[in-house]
């Protein structure tokens, strides 16, 4: 406990709205997961969440990531670090090595690495297939029509599939690709759902959320590399 007046912490609030959106959707205390996203931010700021208490993290990039969180983990016991941003083949390696789970496969042939490098090491983290539910040409993800084949697909290569992640095209209503998103995952049979972050994480866990990320509203803006 800390003596005197405790200020509160941009992580405290975003848990406190985390766990009101839960018991305004119907939903057990808990059943979300936050994931802080780290990315790009100050290291003293991370560790100051993580000196909070909290253990679970996200990172865009593999180089980024293997820089600081080999040496967080030694540090804090328990802490995981999630794939969110798109992973290159060449770097499947790494990223298996470093992550607790993947929210980036998007391809056949991402699928077929992991299998491979799962084969030799026994070992595979948590994987959600990215669905590119707004069909935007410049963003990664498979599209929906696509969504049943691949998660078929990685089935088939024993792939530990637990749930699909989106993130909707900026200028349109996430709601709409967050019900799409809940409805893929429905009828492929996985429950997990990888959606929303800042602004709309309490809508999305309205619609079935089971992984916020949410960086800017814990860490404060993004400073650019
Ligand atoms: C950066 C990032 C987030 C967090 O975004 P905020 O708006 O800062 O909460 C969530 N998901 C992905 C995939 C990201 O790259």
């Amino acid at each position: 406990m800390r003596s005197g007046q405790s200020i509160p912490m941009p992580l405290s609030e975003v848990l406190a709205r985390l766990r009101k959106a839960e018991a305004e959707a119907g939903r057990p205390e808990g059943s979300v997961a936050l994931i802080a996203v780290s990315k790009v931010q100050p290291l003293e700021r991370v560790e100051a969440v993580l000196e909070e208490g909290h253990r679970l993290f996200g990172e865009n990039r593999v180089q980024e990531a293997e820089g600081k969180w080999p040496g967080f983990k030694e540090r804090f016991e328990g802490a995981s670090v999630h794939l969110i941003g798109p992973l290159q083949s060449n770097k499947t390696r790494a990223a298996m090595a470093l992550f607790d789970a993947i929210h980036s496969v998007d391809r056949p042939k991402l699928a077929r690495a992991i299998a491979r490098i799962a084969d030799g090491t026994g070992a595979c983290p948590e994987l959600f297939v990215q669905v590119n539910t707004g069909e935007e040409a410049q963003k990664a993800g498979v599209l929906p029509s696509e969504t049943d084949a691949l998660v078929a697909e990685c089935r088939a290569l024993s792939l530990p599939v637990v749930g699909l992640m989106c993130i909707p095209p900026v200028e349109e209503e996430a709601s709409l690709h967050f019900a799409l998103l809940a409805k893929l995952a429905a009828r492929n049979g996985l429950s997990g759902l990888s959606m929303g972050m800042s602004d709309d994480f309490e809508k999305a866990v309205a619609f079935g959320a089971t992984h916020v990320r949410v960086g800017s509203a814990i860490f404060g803006e993004r400073v650019p590399g």
